[in-house]
């Protein structure tokens, strides 16, 4: 089963339909993130359709203001399947978005993550010394790290966490991202597109789904393994990843 750890479905707009018909022609299971409540009601109407999308509930750092409530969010933690997209950002976040605000929300979800045992998909743009700190603080299982680009010798300290690092869009044109494929072991590694933008905004190109086939080719030469290998190690980790979730059971039953 192919693997696709982050994925935006509400900016495939009206192409829509084609991406959910590669989705499920290839069997793709896909963590589906929000951006905020609003994004986690359209998400939650979609997946309730795609077996083979699954939920995250969370507020992006770029959606945090001084005003942003965490009231009423309990129905939502109760019925995610994970936690994501959270995270900091002082790269591209607005500047209505402050970092104090962005750690005050990123605490409040790595904090319920604790207590719900749920996996968190974060996101750590300019802030990935912030980003462990909390996530060693809070204490999270098996955190799934969205994207890193950030400095490599903080990521033995993210693996000593446990974490999991996914491969994004920018695999063919990043230097860093192939030398984060040497640093990280493979049964550390997990794929993903980042939505339809991404691939975009590296390289001009639509970003499908299937995109993390070609992810899997660059990661079996890169690692020096079959295509093939590569695919089962990625679904295993995959499960691993959220072996210790409490919602464990809504995602393996599309296994
Ligand atoms: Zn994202």
């Amino acid at each position: 089963m192919l693997i696709n750890a982050h994925d935006h479905m509400e900016s495939y707009g009206d192409q829509l339909p084609r991406a959910l018909n590669i989705i499920e022609e290839k069997e793709i299971l896909t963590l589906g993130v929000s951006m905020d409540p609003a994004s986690y009601d359209r998400l939650k109407d979609l997946a309730r359709d795609h077996a083979l999308i699954k939920k995250g509930f969370g507020i992006h750092p770029w959606m945090v203001r001084p005003d942003t409530s965490l009231e009423g969010l309990e129905p939502y933690l109760d019925d995610c399947d994970f936690i994501g997209e959270i995270g900091l950002d002082r790269v591209w976040a607005p500047p209505e978005s402050r970092l104090p605000d962005q750690i005050r929300i990123l605490r409040f979800f790595l904090d319920e993550a604790k207590k719900r045992s749920l996996t968190v998909n974060l996101h750590t743009k300019g802030c990935e010394k912030e980003v462990l700190d909390e996530v060693r603080r809070a204490d999270v299982p098996s955190p799934l790290i969205h994207w890193y680009s950030g400095p490599l010798d903080l990521v033995p300290a993210y693996l000593d966490l446990g974490a999991y690092f996914t491969i994004s869009s920018d695999f063919m044109d990043s230097q860093l991202t192939r030398d984060l494929v040497a640093m990280v072991p493979m049964d550390r590694i997990l794929t993903e597109t980042d939505g339809p933008g991404s691939l975009e905004w590296v390289r001009g190109e639509y970003g499908w789904p299937d995109l993390v086939e070609d992810i899997l080719d660059f990661l079996a030469k890169e690692k020096g393994k079959e295509r093939d290998e590569v695919e089962a190690m990625v679904e295993a980790n995959f499960w691993r990843c959220f072996q210790g979730s409490q919602r464990n059971h809504s995602l393996t039953e599309t296994k």
